[in-house]
């Protein structure tokens, strides 16, 4: 039986390079923010929550109601006092940088993906550091921090990142829609990130820190101007 393997293995190897390659380059976008793979993500593309606890995988929940038009990524409680850098998922210009209601910092850029035009929202960024408009990056570039819990730039909601991809060249800074057919509108980022981009998901997540703004916690900054490609 041996001696037949040889042309089995002849036969499948140049399909099993096949599959390796399209796992590797078929679906190449990185991921938004670093540790993706094993990042807990408990508020998911198209969940529809309430402020109500029951109806809600965020623990305490945030004051927003709706579907959700996005992927969270949550922090660990390490980094609730240090910077968590956010990175392009994709090569794009910098439609809008700056302060947008619900979010605090929002980064909205213009890309392709999966030839499809699309804007991506990075939402709960920090004022500083986040990359201005106009500014084209590459996938992988970073585009600044995530804001400090429970800060005027978090929106007031728990350190964590949300991640929107908007269908079309026009802006909607949406975070949650009121409809299913709304959801429609916007593309679910696990379905054009790789498996190791999008988190390991989790069906409830304890926000870490502080749960009131007053007992806000601010960012203990330290040097990333080593791995900081944010550039003026
Ligand atoms: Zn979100």
């Amino acid at each position: 039986m041996r001696s037949t393997s040889f042309p089995y293995l002849a036969l499948y190897a140049p399909m099993l390079v096949g599959l390796l390659l399209t796992g590797c380059i078929g679906n190449g976008l990185p991921a938004p923010i670093s540790d993706a793979r094993t990042r807990p993500t408990a508020l998911l593309f198209g969940m529809y929550v309430t402020p109500d606890g029951e109806h809600n995988p965020i623990d305490p929940p945030e004051r927003f109601t709706g579907y959700h038009a996005g992927l969270d990524y949550e922090i660990r409680e390490s980094e609730l006092r240090t910077d968590v850098p956010v990175y392009a998922i994709c090569d794009g210009s910098v439609l809008y940088s700056g302060f947008a209601e619900g979010y605090g910092g929002l980064l909205v850029q213009r890309c392709m993906i999966e030839n499809e035009e699309v804007t991506v929202l990075y939402g709960h960024l920090a004022q500083e550091d986040m990359m201005p408009e106009g500014e084209t990056p590459k996938a992988g570039e970073q585009l600044g921090i995530l804001a400090a819990h429970r800060t005027l730039w978090s929106g007031w909601n728990r350190k964590h990142l949300h991640l929107g991809i908007h269908r079309g060249a026009d802006t909607d800074m949406r975070g949650y829609v009121e409809s299913a057919e709304e959801l429609e509108a916007f593309v679910n980022p696990a379905s054009v990130l790789p498996r190791s981009a999008t988190g390991r998901p989790v069906s409830t997540h304890r926000v870490v820190g502080p749960t009131t703004r007053d007992e806000a916690i601010p960012e203990e900054r330290f040097d990333t101007s080593s791995t900081s490609s944010v550039s003026s």
